[in-house]
């Protein structure tokens, strides 16, 4: 019988790993890193909860750390089986993970450098060669292909509409001449969203492992561009520079389209935009390099690249960061990580949140623990690189972009599974999301819904015999 166990994002929202066994084979979907709260982020260095070396494949849902950052480790610890994942998740996996890789060597060289760990020294998660030898692993599969992973296992990717390159990942277990369906849904995005396509629909399934980051809440329908268009005008007449801390991937991208919408359409005049992340460059150039994987060309927005537009600036080394410190307002730096866990936002942070004039826009999900989470709750003092630092800035929470699908989102994306599966899984959620979408999946649908603890494990039946193959599309 086939078992799946619950290795990440149970009752949270990062770390993602689930293990699927069955026929002695072994299948990892995602293996994300864990982020925000310490106790969180210490599994990222416990031993893996199983042998690396006898685990078969991977299949990775989208290029998120949360759900691909342990990959390097794993390989460091003896993995050597094929990493499935779609063509632009390959890539975009591969900036990101070098982008972490030199994160980590460079906080642990600062903490080390400032004496201001109680490690001697701090070392980081992975560095670049395991970035580098994790990525001659990786396969890409593109959406709707099925792919035979071995005699146990295969699966077929699916559009989550999340960003660029992320799927549902539906998995065909086969054992003893039966089979057991499980429906991955990755990170599930939004209907009519910003760039991104809509998410296709769940396919029934034996088993579904629904995500739940937004499980009790609504998004609100205020539009993204009125929002914006606020926040520019009062900080600019403040003379402020606004920072926007954002995902490289996928974030930056619908920020600079925004910004760029508002200045075309007149409503703002023009200002100097400062990309201040190596990693948003390189992940916008792959965005443009996909024209197919969103709903309109980034790179050919009126008749010109977004990167190369004239107010838009790139600012790849570190003196090009640091020369950001002394300008003055009306500007716009974007730069990350999006939840502030690290990165030079950080710096960016440091330097502005003391004076009024500038304000901080949240512009996506803050996980407990984060300093995006604190600042958002209101903090007037924060910890950064361990000093004080007073928030007199105006900080702010542009509503409305989520890459993640609210509650109401995720049942219209559920409303395609007619039979009920054998049991539906809420993960990636924190504790009352999980619960509170749980509850309504087995309310308004009548499924069975549970919450798996983190280390739970499973025992899936299998479906019936004799099934026809799923559609290919
Ligand atoms: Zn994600």
């Amino acid at each position: 019988m086939a078992r799946l166990t619950f290795l990440g994002a149970a009752q949270t929202v990062t770390g993602s790993q689930y293990l699927l066994e069955a026929g002695g084979e072994r299948l990892l979907v995602d293996s994300g890193m864990f982020q925000g709260e310490k106790e969180l982020r210490l599994r990222n260095w416990a031993e893996p909860e199983f042998d690396p070396a006898k685990v078969d494949a991977m299949v990775l849902t989208h290029t998120h750390l949360d759900h691909i950052g342990r990959v390097p480790r794993l390989v460091k610890q003896g993995f050597r089986g094929p990493v499935y994942c779609t063509p632009a998740t390959r890539e975009l996996a591969e900036v990101l993970l070098l982008d972490a890789a030199h994160l980590q060597q460079e906080d642990a060289a600062y903490l080390n450098r400032k004496g201001l760990t109680r490690h001697s020294p701090a070392l980081p998660l992975f560095e670049e060669t395991d970035v580098n030898e994790a990525m001659a692993l990786f396969r890409p599969v593109p959406l709707g292909r099925p792919q035979e992973v071995n005699d146990t296992f295969s699966f077929t990717y699916r559009d989550a509409g999340h960003l660029l390159g992320a799927a549902s990942a539906e998995v065909r277990v086969l054992e003893d001449g039966r089979e057991t369906r499980v429906f991955f849904s990755g990170d599930v995005g939004r209907f009519d969203a910003v760039l991104t396509k809509d998410p296709e629909l769940a396919l029934e399934s034996d088993y579904l492992v629904v995500e739940s980051t937004y499980g009790n809440r609504t998004h609100p329908a205020i539009p993204v561009l009125d929002q914006l268009e606020g926040v520019l005008k009062r900080t600019f007449a403040r003379g402020g520079v606004l920072l926007i801390p954002a995902f490289a991937v996928g974030r930056a991208q619908q920020m600079i389209y925004l910004m760029d919408q508002l200045v075309t359409e007149g409503r703002v005049r023009a200002f100097p935009i400062h990309v201040d992340s190596p990693m948003a460059i390189d992940a916008t150039r792959i965005y443009a390099a996909h024209p197919e994987g969103s709903k309109v060309s980034l790179n050919n927005i009126g008749g010109r690249s977004l990167l190369h537009g004239k107010w838009v600036h790139l600012h790849r080394t570190r003196a090009e960061s640091e020369a950001l410190n002394t300008m003055k307002g009306p500007a716009v730096i974007i730069s990350s990580s999006g939840m502030l866990a690290g990165g030079r936002i950080l710096h960016h942070c440091r330097v502005r949140l003391p004076h009024p004039e500038n304000t901080l826009l949240i512009t996506g999900f803050q996980a407990a623990g984060t300093l995006g989470r604190a600042l958002l709750d209101g903090a007037h003092v924060v910890r950064i690189h361990k000093g004080d630092v007073a928030v007199l800035a105006e900080v702010r929470d542009l509503k409305g972009l989520s890459g993640h699908a609210d509650a109401g989102e995720m049942m219209r994306w559920l409303s395609a599974v007619r039979a009920a599966p054998k049991a539906v899984f809420v993960t990636h959620g924190e504790a009352e999301a999980a619960a509170a979408l749980a509850a309504r999946i087995a309310r308004e649908r009548g499924f069975e819904a549970r919450v798996p603890a983190h280390g739970d494990r499973v025992d899936l039946t299998p479906g019936e015999p004799g099934r026809p193959d799923p559609e290919v599309p």
